[in-house]
């Protein structure tokens, strides 16, 4: 098993990419599959992104973040854009997704200070070697000139992974609590979250609630996917 996965680490290592969408060879996301990728854009609240006009949850219950915004709607290739971010490996893919949440940022003139992806747990990150949010969160760094704050909030525990069948409520009660900002300079700051998909926002406004209370001034949402 482990010289089959090092073979494979080699494998991609020796040989050019290929296409995570089509398997084309040349590059880890070809042209077509590119250009294919479902634009999250047309009428959402201008809060949550969530599609469509009128958004009942936020006026009745706003999340702590001050707005989200997504570049793509998790459909078509962007699902396996994410997944190989995560589990693949391929940070190489940090590079041209965090182009698309720069001109997301440009497009809706997000302002912020400082960059801070949401964590993974303690442990989940060693299992994984790396955190897909912070690599991401590194780039746009990187492509912005913007600060990043890869240890501003903290995951205190382990939360179980956001089953589909989960409704909104049961993931909202699954993070609320699981995130610590540790990092007193937070303080008055601008912060732009990051992470790489989000389904009901509970984890983005569970990090937002965190980085408020440690004095944030404001908290602006930004993934590369969403679920409509
Ligand atoms: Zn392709
Ligand atoms: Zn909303």
């Amino acid at each position: 098993m482990v010289v089959g996965r090092l073979t494979k680490a080699v494998v991609e290592l020796v040989f050019p990419a290929r296409c995570v969408g089509c398997g084309s060879n040349g590059e880890f996301l070809c042209g077509e599959c590119a250009s294919s990728m479902p634009v999250a854009d047309g009428a959402r609240c201008s809060r949550c992104w969530r599609p469509g006009t009128g958004c009942l949850p936020c006026e009745t219950a706003p999340p702590q973040f001050d707005s989200l915004r997504s570049a793509f709607v998790y459909r078509g290739v962007v699902p396996d854009l994410v997944r190989a971010l995560k589990y693949r490996g391929a940070t190489a893919l940090a590079e041209p997704m965090a182009k698309s949440l720069a001109s997301t940022v440009g497009s809706y003139g997000i302002d912020a200070d400082v960059i801070v992806p949401v964590p993974l747990s303690g442990m989940r990150r060693r299992t994984r070697g790396y955190n897909q949010a912070e690599e991401l969160a590194r780039a746009l760094g990187r492509r912005l000139d913007m600060a990043v704050w890869p240890s501003a909030l903290e995951r205190r525990r382990d939360t179980p992974p956001q089953a589909r069948s989960a409704d909104a409520e049961e993931r909202r009660r699954n993070v609320a609590g699981a995130f610590h900002a540790n990092d007193p300079d937070i303080a008055g700051r601008r912060v732009l979250l990051v992470d790489d998909v989000t389904t009901t926002g509970a984890t983005l406004a569970a990090c937002a609630t965190a980085l408020k209370t440690a004095g944030a001034r404001s908290v602006r949402a930004l993934t590369f996917a969403r679920e409509d």
